[in-house]
């Protein structure tokens, strides 16, 4: 990736429109474009992001045995009307819209309904369970208010996973294997310290508690009491004596935070599938209900959320496993100069590390503001003085500080 090329560019002003700091960072450094309020697209260095999480996701779910699909965004009424879930009396975040012939649609907000929906021409017998199946793909939800960036979009990035299972029994050992997953998500984004599972409001049909997974954060919109040495949480929504004392915590344990609600687990036991008559016949013939989890993570959120954290008052510091790109390339000064950086990031690409290149015709204290406002782990600068001494500039975007490197102290420090 060479910047001369890139079609985005920084931009040395705050977008005036936007008062999260996720959105005016990832604007400012060329990320994002803001289609409107809650509505982003993804330009080449976000783009890059949002498949490396999606990558971890991916990796994490396909590792429980979770099997990717690509459900439809346009939906049919008649399915969600089983459920008693299309009305917008119930369901107030619908976005609809019409056929030619009047039909009425919805666009897709969750699909549990054409998940067992669809189940229902496979699974017949026992044989068929159980399975766990997953999507990456954009929600579409009319919300309110859309003024946090990334963390509450209209069109937003979410992994849907759905377990059905033959028995509880069953059913609670997939939920907890799919928590399992989502620590390790959470662990690999470099969230898994300040992520806590929080319990929380089981949803219109249960009245299990649902888990949600929240990472401390100021700018959170939820409120949470966290028991630290337990390393759990509780939504205020549920904060009541009954419900602490069923989930055996202590009001004084318990201090007050803010989180961001970056996943969500629910015990959808055999609500959905029921209605949409979906059953299963056991080893004598006859029919059983199936239990149902579903696992949701906001893929575009998380983005949001680790933008937040991870950025001081220069711009982003991307954690490496999320990063566009491992080395910034600075290259200063004449046709030495440019001669040497040419060949350095034809090597790292060659060891297969991602660079950005600013192969630009800029003043060196432009790129450096660059680099540390697109946030990439590692800056390399080339000059006409280095070449001389057959040095490089080292700085990591964390620490600043800039250390002088050899040829073979470099490529040792990016293997
Ligand atoms: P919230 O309470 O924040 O509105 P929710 O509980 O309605 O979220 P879920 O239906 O549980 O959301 O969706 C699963 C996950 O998708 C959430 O945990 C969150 O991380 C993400 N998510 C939900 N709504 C949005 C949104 N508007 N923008 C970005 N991510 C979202
Ligand atoms: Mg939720």
């Amino acid at each position: 990736m060479r910047l001369s090329q890139l079609f985005t560019k920084t931009s040395k002003n705050v977008p005036a429109d936007e008062t999260a700091k996720n959105a005016q960072l990832l604007i400012q450094a060329g990320f994002i474009h803001k289609e409107m309020a809650g509505v982003y697209a993804y330009m080449p260095l976000g783009f890059r992001v949002l498949e490396n999480i999606k990558k971890i996701v991916r990796e994490e779910m396909n590792a429980v045995g979770g099997q990717e699909v690509m459900m439809t965004t346009l939906q049919p009424r008649d399915i969600w009307e089983k459920t008693d879930r299309w009305d917008d009396k119930k369901v107030d975040n619908w976005f609809k819209t019409k056929l030619a012939n009047g039909t009425e649609l919805g666009v897709g907000l969750t699909h549990e309904e054409p998940i067992v929906d669809a189940s229902g021409n496979y699974v017949h017998s026992y044989k068929d369970l159980p399975f766990y199946t997953y999507q990456i793909a954009n929600k579409f939800r009319n919300e309110l208010r859309a003024k946090s960036g990334l963390l509450r979009g209209r069109e937003f990035l979410m992994k849907d996973m759905y377990s059905l299972a033959r028995s509880q029994e069953e059913h609670e050992q997939m939920y907890e294997r799919a928590v399992e997953a989502y620590y390790k998500v959470y662990d690999r984004l470099g969230l898994g310290e300040i992520t806590y599972r929080t319990y929380a409001e089981g949803g219109i049909f249960t009245s299990r508690f649902s888990d949600e997974f929240q990472t401390l954060s100021d700018v959170g919109e939820d409120t949470i009491f966290v028991d630290e040495a337990k390393k759990v949480a509780i939504n205020e929504e549920i904060m009541t004596d009954e419900n602490l004392q069923k989930l055996g915590l202590n009001r004084s344990d318990l201090v007050q935070k803010r989180g961001v609600e970056v996943g969500n687990t629910f015990h959808l036991e055999s609500k959905y599938t029921d209605a949409l008559d979906v059953y299963y016949a056991d080893e004598q013939g006859e029919q059983q209900s199936i239990v149902m989890g579903c696992y949701g993570i906001g893929v575009s959120r998380l983005m949001g959320v680790v933008a937040e954290l991870f950025s001081d008052d220069k711009g982003l510091v991307w954690p490496e496993a999320v990063a566009p790109a491992k080395v910034y390339l600075v290259r200063i000064g004449g046709d030495d100069a440019v001669k040497h950086a040419d060949e350095l990031y034809k090597e790292l690409k060659g060891n297969g590390i991602e660079v950005l290149y600013d192969d630009r015709d800029e003043r060196p204290g432009v790129k450096f503001a660059d680099s540390e406002l697109i946030g990439i782990p590692f800056r390399v600068t080339v000059s006409d003085r280095l070449v001389e001494a057959e040095k490089y500039e080292f700085t990591p975007r964390k620490s600043g500080e800039t250390v002088e490197l050899t040829r073979s102290e470099l490529f040792a420090k990016l293997n």
